[in-house]
């Protein structure tokens, strides 16, 4: 029997995730916790409720410069490799908790070097905190497999020196190189260099583009830049028309994305929240599926959006009127477009996400 679609079931269905932020996927007790310890003292509350509304609401604000604000705080308390391991410890705890079964957990190491730490020693920690939680998270019956991308902060001028630690640590846990950061004004052409680097030693590489800003980030990205996948890179919607008759008719960009098989990292939710689009059943993440792009389903930030891949995943449902052989689409698109070998995508693919949702459809 087909089980109903609820946030529970949701929840039982194995997940795939492409694009979440180490720094913004937080628990808000954990932030109180490391600055104590860490002695932190520019956090805006000293509870956690106090807190956990703090960086929601922050997220709430319509821009993506005022929703990059909070970060600040927990990358602050983000500057030890204690720190660094613990935060790293309990994402894979909680992404296991809500049935994710694979994982591209990325962050940007360059900020975690306040205290001295050498980019080295931070990816170090980071990633014995990924193992350990996956050690963790098998102990108790739950599997998952948690990597690491490496993010250049676009308005800086480190991506070189990221994109060699990201092909430094390729066979330790990190399987690929990522651009974020403010969009307007810091187009990925200024990181021409590093994405070179990247495809000189063959390695895989996402760029955030086409979110907060239009088309031609994402033409950069794609043309100048050689990008495997797109974070976000929902503003493709620009060059796509819908006649009143319904039929769907893509521009060049639009076609290229499509017919390529470009990897969507869509991201619902923040999307909302950095006022990219006006709600979730505005969000042309359904024009988008219906179109047959290689459509993924994203958390970006699990703190400050105040979500869950359950969730991200149920109010598409809801907007949308999705049901579980569409979910199994998106998940198995993510898991087609992760960046371990192809051998290890399928086996993941046949061995545990079609079998899981072989239950739920019944
Ligand atoms: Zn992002």
């Amino acid at each position: 029997m087909t089980s109903p679609l609820t946030l529970d079931s949701v929840r039982r269905a194995p997940k795939a995730l492409l694009h979440d932020h180490l720094d913004g996927g937080l628990r808000p007790a954990t932030v109180l916790d490391l600055a104590q310890q860490t002695g932190y003292d520019d956090l805006p509350a000293t509870d956690v409720d106090s807190l956990a509304t703090f960086f929601r609401t922050a997220a709430h604000s319509g821009s993506l410069e005022r929703y990059l604000e909070p970060f600040a705080h927990t990358v602050g308390v983000m500057q030890t490799p204690e720190a660094l391991y613990r935060v790293a410890h309990e994402c894979v705890e909680d992404l296991a908790a809500d049935n994710v079964v694979y994982a591209e957990i990325r962050f940007a190491p360059e900020l975690h070097i306040d205290r001295g730490l050498s980019l080295d020693a931070v990816v170090d920690a980071v990633l014995a905190g990924f193992v350990d939680g996956e050690k963790a998270a098998s102990s108790e019956g739950r599997t998952i497999t948690v990597r690491c991308l490496v993010t250049a902060m676009r308005h800086q001028a480190r991506s070189l020196e990221i994109a060699e630690l990201a092909i430094r640590f390729r066979d330790k846990g990190v399987v690929g190189f990522d651009i974020a950061g403010a969009e307007a004004g810091y187009p990925p052409t200024r990181h021409l260099d590093a994405f070179e680097y990247m495809r000189n030693h063959n390695g895989h590489f996402t760029i955030h583009a086409g979110e907060a800003f239009g088309l031609p980030s994402i033409h950069e990205a794609i043309a100048f830049c050689g990008a495997d996948r797109l974070g976000h890179g929902v503003r493709i919607v620009d060059d796509i028309t819908v006649a009143p008759d319904g039929t769907v008719h893509l521009g060049r960009l639009a076609a290229l994305l499509r017919d390529k098989r470009i990897p969507l990292e869509l991201c619902p939710s923040s999307n909302v929240q950095t006022g990219a689009v006006d709600s979730i059943a505005e969000h042309p993440f359904d024009l988008l599926a219906r179109s047959r792009f290689r459509v993924t389903v994203n958390t970006d930030n699990r703190l400050m959006s105040d979500t869950t891949m359950s969730q991200e995943m149920l109010r598409l449902v809801e907007a949308f009127g999705y049901g579980w052989s569409d979910l199994a689409r998106f998940t198995i698109n993510a898991m087609k477009s992760a960046f371990i070998p192809f051998d290890e995508r399928l086996a993941i693919i046949d061995e545990v996400i079609k079998p899981r949702f072989a239950v739920l459809i019944g």
